[in-house]
């Protein structure tokens, strides 16, 4: 610059040059448009040949701006080994000046001269102390000094360039994280979406209370269940009120146990009346959250709504009700069928048996062996009959609580010994031994007499029935403590064929009878032990059963040791009782033989 004026005018220039690229600045918001302009105002400013602004992509330098060069270099990466003098200027972040590149080692001659460029001031682009770019300014001759203005020109040129990059790239953020909160917001209402779905086709509706608001808030079902606009505010006193009030104070109690038990969840199940649907049956399951400081915070709960199961289940249960109602009604027409039929049954028999003994005594002498031998046959089968008649009565009567049972103070051991002596006889007759023995020599305990004869006799005969030719039989009595409590213990110890384990359980049952071969062999209709166990419940006792097929059975009678309210005892009369005994034993054992 020769003349003061013209230098003058160089000055003037560069100042308007930066006031102008300054109003760029804030005129466009189109990043590439302001580039371009503040590259060719500022290259035209200082009148330099060629110009360019390379930045950071990913690590890599791109050219993303040019002025005054031939061919299009814009897109293409900055290399390193072509221009070390930028990477110097990048690196210090501080302006390179070449002032002659041919006698300066900070340049890539080779590449210098196939650009033609000889002198160049390259500054880097900077922004919270990091280069983002850098801006070149080459000219093809030896510019031998750069005078300050033209060097503060510069690196003004180069911190608006920067501002501005700053500026985009907080821009472009801003964009990004706007629209990173959009894409959350709708994966957000997607996801709820989904979910009211979800919940809607459950049926579950979900709640939530803050405490410390007293604000609740509903997925959209639980609105739908109560007939309210979910895009409306819920309604004051929308709460408790809500329950059914019969069941508010079990809610309310179960509230109380939730805040005792922390952690835990609670399920309940009540009522709700519902402005819309009425009265639904709901089940609940909640559970209360805790803040830091382990102070309650929130409820969170889910309700289903179970009405539709619920009137199932009442129905089925009313179903179940009437039917059961039915079988009652049922049952007893057939008990009392059963009672009358045996009760009509049991006079003729008895006639029978009467006319029977009565020819015995009378006609005795005047029968013939072979009528004698028919008139036992009449006399075995009619006794036959009326022990099942006396069995299917008393239990008929047993079912329909119109059994009398009468309790007397009885010596257990004499009557136990009169009873197991009483059947010796039919014993004998296979050829089996009997035997009795007590730990105790008397013991008067509150029983009905008559109805432990009963039971004795049916495990008796039993006992002689399963028992085979030359075996034994044992009747043991003692006393006992069982689970604290003193009983009478009667044990009937035969060495029989034996019960198998899978029909132990079976023959207290009605009807329960063992079906093999030896069994089938003796006559019975498998109500005897049945009935057994009803009568001895009857006096508060028990029986058990002990048996091993082939090998033998063990039953055991526990009597409590307890007197009766009655002062009188019975004193087992042997001459009265054998005649009474005579005729309930040759009935009891009518199916032995
Ligand atoms: P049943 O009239 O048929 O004898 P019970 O009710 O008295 O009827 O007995 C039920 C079944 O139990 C019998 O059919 C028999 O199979 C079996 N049972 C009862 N006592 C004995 C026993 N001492 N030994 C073997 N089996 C027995």
């Amino acid at each position: 610059m020769s003349t003061d004026e013209e230098k003058q005018n160089y000055y003037i220039k560069l100042m308007n040059t930066k006031e102008h690229v300054r109003e760029l600045i804030y005129s466009t918001l189109d990043f590439d448009e302001l580039m371009n302009r503040i590259i060719v105002a500022g290259s035209k400013a200082i009148s330099c040949e060629t110009a360019s602004i390379s930045l950071k992509q990913q690590e890599q330098w791109v050219i993303k701006y040019t002025y005054g060069f031939k061919e299009d270099l814009e897109g293409n990466y900055m290399k390193e080994d072509e221009d070390p003098h930028a990477v110097l200027a990048i690196n210090t972040r501080k302006p390179v000046i070449i002032n002659d590149a041919y006698n300066d080692e900070r340049v890539n001659l080779e590449h210098m001269k196939k650009l033609g460029i000889r002198s160049v001031i390259v500054v880097p682009l900077v922004t919270r102390e990091q280069a983002i770019g850098v801006i070149f300014f080459n000219y093809y001759e030896i510019v031998h000094d750069y005078d300050r203005f033209t060097l503060d020109f510069i690196k003004d040129l180069a911190s608006s360039i920067s501002m501005a990059l700053q500026n985009v790239k907080l821009y472009e953020e801003a964009c990004a994280e706007i629209l990173a909160r959009k894409a959350v917001e709708e994966s957000l209402i997607q996801a709820n979406n989904k979910l009211n779905l979800t919940l809607k086709s459950a049926g579950v509706g979900m709640w939530e209370l803050d405490l410390k608001t007293n604000k609740q808030v509903w997925s959209s079902n639980v609105y739908e269940s109560f007939g309210l606009d979910p895009y409306k505010p819920i309604p004051e006193g929308v709460g408790i009120e809500t329950v059914y009030p019969d069941d508010r104070e079990m809610i309310q109690l179960s509230l109380l146990e939730t805040y005792k038990n922390k952690n835990e969840f609670w399920n309940n199940k009540f009522r709700i009346i519902s402005p819309k649907l009425g009265l639904r049956w709901v089940a609940g399951t909640w559970k209360i959250l805790y803040d830091e400081e382990g102070n309650p915070k929130k409820i969170i709960g889910a309700n289903v709504d179970i009405t539709y199961i619920q009137l199932q289940q009442e129905q089925l249960l009313k179903a179940e009700k009437e039917k059961n109602e039915n079988l009652k009604k049922v049952i007893s027409m057939k008990d009392e069928f059963l009672s009358l039929i045996s009760h009509e049954f049991k006079t003729p028999i008895t006639v029978i048996n009467s006319a029977i003994q009565t020819m015995e005594l009378i006609c005795k002498d005047e029968l013939s062996p072979k009528a004698i031998g028919y008139l036992n046959a009449i006399q075995l089968n009619s006794q036959r009959q009326l022990k099942l008649v006396n069995n299917i009565l008393d239990i008929t009567r047993i079912n329909s609580n119109r059994f009398e049972i009468n309790i007397e103070n009885v010596d257990i051991v004499s009557l136990t010994n009169s009873v197991t002596e009483s059947i010796r006889i039919f014993a004998e007759q296979k050829d089996i031994n009997i035997s009795f023995c007590s730990t105790i020599k008397e013991k008067f305990i509150g029983i009905d007499s008559e109805k432990y004869e009963r039971i004795l006799l049916n495990l008796l005969s039993n006992a002689v029935k399963y028992t085979t030719e030359g075996k034994s039989i044992s009747v043991k009595l003692s006393q006992k403590k069982v689970e604290g409590n003193s009983k009478v213990c009667i044990q009937v110890i035969d060495k029989g064929i034996g019960i198998p384990p899978d029909k132990l359980e079976k023959i207290f049952e009605r009807f329960g009878k063992v079906d093999n071969s030896l069994s089938r062999q003796a006559e019975g209709s498998g109500i005897g032990l049945y009935l057994v166990k009803l009568l001895i419940e009857l006096m508060e006792g028990d029986i058990e059963i002990e048996s091993r097929e082939g090998k033998g059975s063990k039953f055991t009678i526990f009597l409590p040791v307890k007197k009766a309210a009655k002062i009188s005892q019975l004193q087992v009369d042997k001459s009265l009782m054998n005649n009474k005994l005579k005729q309930s034993v040759s009935i009891e054992f009518s199916d032995v033989y």
